[in-house]
């Protein structure tokens, strides 16, 4: 397949298009490249029809729009890249389907009925076609450090899996499902009725198989015919380095099994980064406040700075440093998920004013307040200035 053009580029629209603006895009272009609406260059129409529908149906999704700002057209298989932690095998090797699922024709007929006015595209439509399985929700809390080094976690995910006692098709150990006799296998009752337009025919969901095309006479007794059961299953997660609060992890085909043969459904990982009693983050850069005495401040001094890693970092700050002062530690934030750089560690100190003093401290004090023993002048600023 060819190279992927950006998703809003396909709908014409910018990066901030709201959701209104995006339905209306994607109305307009699913309308003019319909294959059913370009009789003469079919194959082209169809390519663009699917192109147009792909980037809808991910920038509609504001997980999944999000995914996309997050990580581009490639899908979260393409961060990571070969300088990460671990290396080369990217963070979803279990990724079944890549970033195709979404452009199956199978779903399409609801979105079409509504706008072509049922008949047209709607006709051909197939209830018992391939469908995607169901995608899958898991919020997942790992720590400040988490975040900032990677770690790999275990979540226990509840989903159907295919039964083992049938395979999937919901009959009863050597017998499987027969072909419905009222709609003879495709899912839909077709019925010319006359009105005052003339013949219109329509059609309807059979109600023998509910669209399935097949009827169970005797269902299997693991899953009662669903051909599933709820499973837990336990997984494994690769946090990358650098991930933020509220970002998201595409495992690909974790989610439900699909239909009629449809690829499964894809499991999404909330990540919720739990607050830290001493750091927070801007961006890349890890933020920090550090306590210093006044006579640092004043003489200069070689100051600890405990680093997120665990690592400490020695720091010199010059003699007469301000309270509010910030310092920059290059290199020491977090490292950027998409871009092959890390972010700094800033801290800013505070001046603690000490509130006890020793006997021979306060004579010491006592002493130095003689030689400067004079309020400093406020500055004037602003309207007086
Ligand atoms: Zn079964
Ligand atoms: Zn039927």
């Amino acid at each position: 397949m060819a190279e992927k053009r950006d998703y809003y580029e396909v709908l014409g629209v910018d990066k901030n298009a709201s959701e209104d603006e995006l339905k209306k895009a994607y109305r307009k272009l699913a309308k003019k490249y319909h294959p059913d609406a370009n009789p003469d260059n079919k194959k082209e129409a169809e390519a663009k029809f699917k192109e147009v529908n792909e980037a809808y149906e991910t920038l509609s999704d504001p997980q999944k729009r999000k995914m996309y700002d997050q990580f581009g057209a490639d899908g979260p298989q393409g961060f990571g890249g070969s300088g990460g932690p671990f290396g080369q095998g990217g963070y979803y090797s279990y990724s079944s389907s890549g970033f195709d699922g979404f452009s199956d024709f199978g779903d399409l007929g609801d979105i079409f009925s509504s706008f072509f006015g049922g008949g047209f595209g709607s006709q051909k439509r197939k209830t018992n076609g391939p469908k995607k399985g169901v995608d899958l929700r898991y919020d997942l809390e790992i720590s400040f450090e988490e975040a900032f080094l990677g770690t790999e976690r275990y979540v226990n995910v509840i989903r159907n899996e295919v039964c083992d006692l049938c395979h999937g098709e919901g009959t009863r150990r050597g017998t499987h499902p027969e072909t419905c006799t009222v709609c003879g296998g495709t899912g839909q009752i077709k019925q010319v009725q006359t009105t005052i337009l003339g013949q219109m025919q329509t059609t309807r969901t059979c109600s023998n198989c509910h669209g399935t095309g097949k009827v169970i006479k005797e269902p299997c007794e693991n899953c009662k015919g669903k051909g599933t059961v709820r499973k837990q299953v336990k997984l494994t997660v690769k946090v990358p380095a650098g991930i933020d609060d509220n970002q998201t992890i595409v495992l690909r085909g974790e989610g439900d099994p699909g239909e009629n043969g449809g690829p499964k459904g894809d499991l999404y990982i909330n990540i919720h980064v739990k607050k830290h009693s001493i750091y927070t983050r801007n961006g890349d850069n890890v933020l920090c406040n550090v306590p210093i005495t006044f006579t640092q401040a004043t003489l200069g001094a070689d100051l600890r700075i405990p680093l997120v890693d665990g690592t400490e970092e020695i720091y010199r700050i010059p003699e007469g440093t301000q309270t509010g002062t910030r310092f920059t530690i290059r290199n020491k934030g977090f490292k950027s998920l998409n871009r092959n750089s890390q972010g700094d560690f800033v801290f800013t100190v505070q001046v603690q004013v000490p509130k006890r003093l020793s006997k021979e401290q306060r004579d010491l004090l006592v002493e130095l307040a003689k030689t400067m023993n004079e309020q400093p002048p406020i500055k004037k600023k602003g309207i007086f200035g």
